[in-house]
């Protein structure tokens, strides 16, 4: 055996059981301890500044310095007793992971002591060093600076001996660099425009939030195989790799029993993060092996993306203290399924209802199917929107790719919510309804309840689905921030909602009533989003050709489906909404792209050079052990038990020779045409170079190497193989 891979086997065999902090604690006793929480802020500070903080919270109050002062005493002195000597802003930059930068408490106070130093200017704001972080330009052009501020929504925390405040990251000129802020303003416009049409049908709604509960999927992979394999370390997937003889045909990891090791791996990691006050909740195995997931109960949809955020952290962090290493990326496994992060995002009012959920009466149930048409039409509306705000390197291997949702966004609905359809567009004409009719139509709707508690009506091949009281975005990527994903859905719903009240009043205006205004105003919006309705299975090929036929766009290419970013329609409706500007966008588009290509990039790199540092001296190696063996035959053997003999070995060395020199040959074209691309100056042209060029390489360099794989003498092979890796046991 090669002695890497004999390395790795060996730390797998001496690997230490990790001992399970087990505790007999209740959960409840530590839940949110290292939270600066409400209950916290009650009794670390005053009266007056715990109101301060409560209305910023609730209302976007701002606060004043002097109070500041008075929270970050506050925060300071918990901080410290929870252990920690640092502080830090904490924040969502555009390069995908979350940024900090550590300042401690203590500053030297001239006489050879140090004194205890955080007050309300460093709570509230501070300007980190941030010229590497991705800009898209936006601070080229002005000043070079970079402001955090604190978000008083999303709780400090302290992890690690550090005092964490969530912020937003902000160029000098006021526009974002972060995912955090455009998530808080597109909750605000969602929560403005859907309070108006929640009031139509309950007038003491007063505010609505948004609601998220991801579902987290990864891999795990042992910790001394991962060190054996490059590909892995440096891109997050492997480049190479022939299938396992056994993956997940068997289908016997899914919801299987969790194999001991991982199980205290996830008893470590819930534990940090209920402490850290985020509701971890389900957990299973997926199903590819070595797969598994996390899901929270929900929460506000900016606290949920800050807890995601958080726990990839954490995740990370406690595989290593088990001797794992978490996978994120959306494809790690050529051959068995992805892993994405299914959104479930839903609208809960102050009043406490779900409005994603049917009612009790025909009233509420009118405002369900208001707010779920609604949400179909938006969807309808921004599919191209919805597609670019998931689209990534990663992701690509998913959506259009064998497996997993396609390319096309689509909506099911559940055979109970069609039919609701087809009644509204049926019984409702532009005439005034009768009397009867309206009765009728209300105590159809008044049915809704009972049907839907059937949850056996579940669609797992569409990209967004509707699941009984909420809708899930099946299609986002499990390395993703889930901010962009949200935002692009709260901006679309929150400009269709306006849409929607200034249908019905304009209606209104005409003398109709305002019930049957709605109705109207619903029927015409089901028969405009029908073609975004697809209830059957979204991996089939039929699919594609019906949805060529209804004129839905299938983007599978990712610099393509990123250009909806800059669509002038797209970027009028977050202007109109005050999410984004005309530069924000583009900015972002510019990083995602630039990011894209760096991706293909580094993979490019890291395959070519595996390819001919490791894979063809490899094969080299066993074809000169094939070589002297034919040429000892020949030496022993007569010329017709020669022929009869060595037959098999020369057609191997042929094999050989010729994945070796297509090898080389692929190799030779894919750096060339990395040459031509790094000289494009435009970044589209450049990002699409690398889509239409170089990416096709990594897989038909692959091919050749995975057919090696199987030839080449197992002790010679250098990396450790899809059967070795992906059985933890
Ligand atoms: P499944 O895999 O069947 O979809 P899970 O239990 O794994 O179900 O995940 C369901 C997710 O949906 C959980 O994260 C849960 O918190 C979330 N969820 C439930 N109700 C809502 C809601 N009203 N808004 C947002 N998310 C919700
Ligand atoms: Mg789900």
């Amino acid at each position: 055996m090669p002695i890497f891979r004999f390395k790795a086997m060996e730390t797998l065999l001496n690997r230490s059981k990790i001992p399970v902090g087990l505790d007999s604690v209740k959960t409840s006793e530590y839940f949110g301890i290292n939270v600066f929480n409400d209950k916290t802020m009650k009794s670390y500070l005053s009266k007056e500044a715990y109101k301060a903080v409560s209305l910023s919270i609730e209302d976007g109050v701002r606060l004043d310095r002097r109070i500041a002062n008075q929270i970050a005493t506050g925060m300071k002195a918990w901080a410290m007793e929870r252990g920690a000597t640092h502080y830090t802003h904490w924040f969502q930059p555009l390069n995908g992971a979350t940024a900090e930068k550590h300042d401690a408490f203590h500053e030297p106070s001239g006489n050879g002591e140090v004194i205890q130093n955080f007050d309300g200017d460093l709570l509230v704001q501070q300007e980190p060093d941030a010229s590497s972080f991705p800009n898209g330009g936006i601070r080229n052009t002005f000043e070079a600076r970079g402001y955090t501020a604190w978000d008083p929504t999303s709780p400090a925390f302290v992890i690690d001996r550090t005092l964490c405040i969530p912020t937003i990251f902000v160029a000098y000129t006021g526009e974002a660099l972060d995912f955090k802020t455009p998530l808080i303003k597109s909750s605000a416009v969602l929560d403005k425009a859907a309070t108006k049409v929640a009031k139509f049908f309950d007038k003491s709604v007063n505010k609505v939030h948004t609601t998220l509960g991801w579902e987290q999927e990864y891999f795990l992979i042992d910790e001394a195989l991962y060190y054996a394999r490059p590909d892995i370390m440096l891109t997050g997937r492997t480049l190479m790799g022939h299938s396992s003889p056994k993956n997940q045909q068997l289908e016997d990891h899914y919801f299987g029993a969790i194999p001991d090791r991982v199980q205290d791996f996830m008893y470590d990691f819930e534990h940090e993060a209920l402490k850290l006050g985020i509701p971890v909740k389900t957990r299973h195995n997926e199903v590819a092996p070595n797969q598994f997931e996390c899901a929270p109960v929900f929460e506000e949809v900016n606290l949920a993306v800050d807890h995601n955020q958080l726990i990839m952290a954490t995740m990370e962090k406690i595989a290593i203290k088990h001797k794992f290493r978490i996978l994120y990326h959306e494809k790690p496994f050529a051959g068995i399924n992805g892993s994405g992060k299914h959104n479930n995002w839903s609208l809960a009012t102050d009043t406490g209802v779900n409005l994603l959920s049917p009612g009790k009466n025909p009233k509420s149930n009118l405002s369900f199917l208001t707010f779920v048409i609604n949400t179909l039409k938006a969807v309808h509306d921004n599919a191209d929107l919805l597609r670019a705000s998931i689209s990534t390197a990663g992701n690509e291997h998913r959506l259009g790719a064998n497996e997993a949702p396609p390319a096309i966004i689509s909506v099911f609905l559940g055979q109970h919510l069609n039919k609701m359809l087809d009644i509204i567009e049926n019984s409702v004409s532009g005439k005034k309804m009768s009397p009867d009719q309206k009765t009728e139509l209300k105590m159809d709707i008044g049915k809704i309840p009972e049907i839907l508690l059937d949850n056996t009506d579940r669609n797992r091949t569409s990209p967004f689905a509707f699941t009984g009281n909420r809708f899930e975005f099946r299609a986002v990527g499990s390395a993703l921030n889930c901010s962009s994903p949200m935002v692009a859905l709260n901006t679309s719903m929150a400009n269709q909602l306006e849409k929607f009240y200034n249908d019905v009043e304009a209606l209104v205006k005409k003398k109709i009533k305002r019930d049957e205004a709605i109705f109207q105003v619903l029927k015409k919006y089901i028969g405009l989003s029908r073609n975004v309705i697809f209830e059957g299975n979204g991996y089939s090929d039929e699919w594609l050709k019906e949805a060529e036929k209804r004129g839905l766009s299938n983007i599978t290419d990712t610099p393509l489906a990123l250009k909806a970013f800059i669509g002038e329609s797209n970027i009028n409706m977050f202007e109109k909404m005050h999410v984004l500007s005309r530069r924000e966008l583009e900015a972002r588009y510019e990083i995602r792209m630039e990011t894209y290509m760096k991706k293909i990039q580094i993979e490019s790199r890291v395959l070519g050079d595996l390819a001919i540092n490791h894979i063809i001296p490899t094969a080299i190696n066993y074809q000169n052990i094939l070589i002297k063996n034919v040429k000892g035959m020949r030496d022993l053997l007569d010329n017709e038990e020669f022929d009869r003999q060595a037959g098999l070995q020369l057609q191997t060395l042929k094999k050989i020779s010729s994945h070796i020199s297509n090898i080389n040959e692929k190799v030779k074209l894919m750096i060339d045409s990395r040459k031509k691309a790094n000289k494009i100056k435009d970044f589209t042209k450049q990002a699409t170079a690398y889509s239409q060029d170089i990416k096709p390489y990594l897989n038909d360099i692959r091919y050749h190497i995975d057919k090696l794989e199987l030839i080449v003498d197992d002790e010679l092979w250098v990396m450790p193989k899809y059967r070795e890796m992906l059985f933890i046991s």
